[in-house]
């Protein structure tokens, strides 16, 4: 049992806030992904729970227990960084079993849970090198297996795979997911990158400027984001908005001057003027010889074509059907998935809500 709850933490730096008062509940086993730009007090909040931090204000909950007071070594947490952290001189054995030994486990012991380690990590042929004699990604491994060895009620990770190239980043994901989900240990995993989110967490909350922005699954905040930002920090191609107008006609709601229509109702009071979101996949394009839209550019991305069109003042990005892709230049009429039209307040960037 490992829950941990964030309750109103707030921690500045000078005039610098890097949390502006966050709260929010990591389920027991949860592996939890903390995201959002460079900057947003992401490793501020892994900090505060490692003990490394404290906070101005706020406290952390582990199991229900106030930990806020606690010393990093008194918290059953174990952190593995984007640096690795590992000893330079010491072989790999020696870096893994070091929590072992500083808890003076026996020496058997210590062989045998290192053996089980170096194995669940594919690291047994290199338990005698040095870490500078491994790859990016054997490193990584290594300070993972360090964090195992410590046993933790929680793991942590700070931008774990920021050092890794790119395929060698997206075997490391799964990997880490795969040992997370064998352990069952509750984990939060901090990154700037959206697609590490998205593929990796159970749960994520995204950060902005110190403030919670959004907590969820992956496909809640993909699919239906609380604001602007959430929306538009998850998924690649970023997701179009536009500046439109709405009105009721007919028992549908019009977004003009696109011509749009949906079946959904405002749900409350919506200004006139709104943003309407709406991403690359849900649009598809029509030819239409009267249209007003234009193919500026694609790219070819195998299955799909990544299309550009604009009406002049206006650009959609669309992810298009290969097999009925367009010229360049080509007239057409975009035609988004009325289901999947957002809406959001110009100003606040809040979402505006519907009612099908
Ligand atoms: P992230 O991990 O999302 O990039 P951080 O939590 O590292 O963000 O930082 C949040 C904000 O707090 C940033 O503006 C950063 O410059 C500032 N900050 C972090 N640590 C310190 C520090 N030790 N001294 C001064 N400012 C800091």
């Amino acid at each position: 049992m490992s829950r941990v709850e964030f309750d109103s933490i707030r921690k500045a730096y000078g005039p610098t806030v890097a949390l502006a008062g966050v709260s929010f509940t990591v389920s027991d086993g949860e592996f939890l992904v903390i995201v959002g730009p460079s900057g947003c007090g992401k490793s501020t909040l892994l900090r505060v729970v490692a003990g490394l931090e404290s906070p101005d204000a706020g406290r952390v909950l582990i199991d229900g227990a106030d930990v806020t007071p606690r010393p990093p070594k008194d918290r059953g947490v174990a952190m593995v960084f984007q640096s690795y952290a590992l000893y330079p001189h010491w072989t790999v054995h020696d870096n893994i079993a070091f929590p072992l030994k500083i808890r003076r486990v026996a020496k058997d012991d210590i062989a045998r849970r290192v053996r089980q380690i170096a194995d669940a990590l594919q690291l047994t042929a290199q338990l005698t090198r040095r870490p500078r004699e491994l790859s990016g990604g054997q490193r990584q491994r290594v300070a993972l297996g360090r964090a195992m060895a410590a046993d933790p009620r929680i793991f942590l990770f700070d931008e774990p795979l920021s050092n890794l190239d790119a395929p060698l980043r997206a075997g490391m994901r799964r990997e880490i997911v795969a040992r997370q989900k064998e352990l069952g240990k509750t984990s939060l995993y901090v990154t700037h990158d959206q697609t590490e989110a998205l593929t990796m967490a159970d749960r994520i909350v995204v950060l902005e400027s110190g403030t919670l922005m959004g907590i969820g699954t992956p496909q809640a905040l993909y699919d239906d984001p609380p604001n602007r930002f959430v929306a538009q920090f998850l998924g690649r191609p970023t997701i179009n908005m536009l500046d439109a107008v709405v009105r009721q006609s007919d028992g549908a709601l019009v977004v003009d001057p696109y011509g749009w229509r949906t079946s959904s109702r405002p749900a409350g009071a919506w200004p006139a003027a709104v943003e309407v979101g709406v991403r690359p996949e849900h649009v598809q394009l029509r030819a239409d010889d009267d249209g007003r839209w234009r193919i500026a550019s694609q790219e070819f991305l195998g299955d799909k074509v990544q299309c550009v069109v604009t009406d002049g003042p206006r650009q959609l990005t669309v992810l298009a059907e290969a097999h009925a892709a367009l010229p360049i230049g080509a007239p057409v009429a975009p035609e988004p998935r009325p289901d999947r039209l957002l809406f959001f307040d110009p100003p606040s960037g809040q979402r505006l809500r519907a009612t099908v």
